[in-house]
């Protein structure tokens, strides 16, 4: 499986930069794991490929370019564009940002070729399919509706936590799934803040430290995402104190493969 967490900004020759801003894996350039920067950071190879996006909850970080990727795509669109979420997340995304006010109701509307986006309700703790892929999102502990994923295509598994506090169930759900070969974790905000990584649930390395107490899997590959930029340096230097095995952090970008 490959995997790359897209880029949300860009230096001044058009390279990727470190800073994580938007939330969007792209997964064997063919399904995303939310939308943060999908419009802005896909090839116009990978645009053309991408059909399906599960989204994990609504929060901006995570929906910002959805809009403006179906936008483009919308008079060549074959088939809709599926959007996978739990039907909470559906709802607040109608309500919220496909309202006609923010920007058009996409499901309500065809071109020649017919539906341009679809919703596919997901179901909690049940495997469902996604192109060539088997998911399983259980709930994790955010401020609005979110789900963490199991991602699997049949030889490699990979474990999103999406954006998360203190959890149970997702720890579960990876300890029973037989091999992990990579998870992909938060880590927002510096130990400091831990008051305001509290009331926003999110991790910061010491918060994150204790929950992986909780998972019993050795040996697969921790990377970090969801680094706030303004902390980065802060937070990275937290992540490599705790010197845990294979926790590193993941490179905008970069294409990793498991
Ligand atoms: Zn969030
Ligand atoms: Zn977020």
């Amino acid at each position: 499986m490959r995997i790359q967490l897209l880029p949300s900004t860009f230096d001044d020759k058009g390279q990727a930069t470190l800073d994580q801003r938007l939330t969007c894996f792209l997964i064997d350039d063919r399904v995303a794991v939310d939308a943060g920067s999908l419009a802005i950071a896909l090839t116009n190879e990978q645009r053309s490929r991408v059909r399906d996006i599960i989204v994990t909850h609504p929060h901006m970080d995570h929906i910002a370019s959805l809009p403006i990727f179906i936008d483009d795509l919308y008079p060549t669109l074959k088939e809709p564009m599926r959007i996978h979420a739990t039907q909470e997340v559906i709802g607040l995304l109608e309500r919220d940002v496909f309202n006609w006010n923010v920007y058009p109701r996409f499901s309500d509307l065809k071109n020649d070729y017919g539906p341009v986006m679809e919703y596919v309700p997901i179901p909690l703790g049940q495997p469902f399919t996604v192109a060539h892929l088997t998911v399983t999102a259980v709930p994790v502990n955010h401020i609005v509706p979110t789900v963490g994923l199991i991602v699997s295509d049949g030889e490699r598994s990979v474990a999103f936590s999406s954006d998360t506090a203190q959890t149970e169930e997702f720890w579960k759900l990876l300890n029973e799934t037989q091999h992990i070969d990579a998870l992909l974790i938060e880590a927002s905000f510096p130990d400091r803040l831990a008051k305001l990584a509290e009331v926003s649930r999110h991790f910061t390395p010491a918060s994150l430290r204790q929950e992986l107490k909780k998972l019993n899997h050795n040996g697969l590959d921790i990377l970090a995402v969801h680094i706030k930029p303004a902390y980065r340096e802060e937070i990275i230097q937290q992540l490599e104190a705790l010197q845990i095995p294979n926790l590193g952090v993941m490179e905008p970008g970069k294409t990793y493969q498991w």
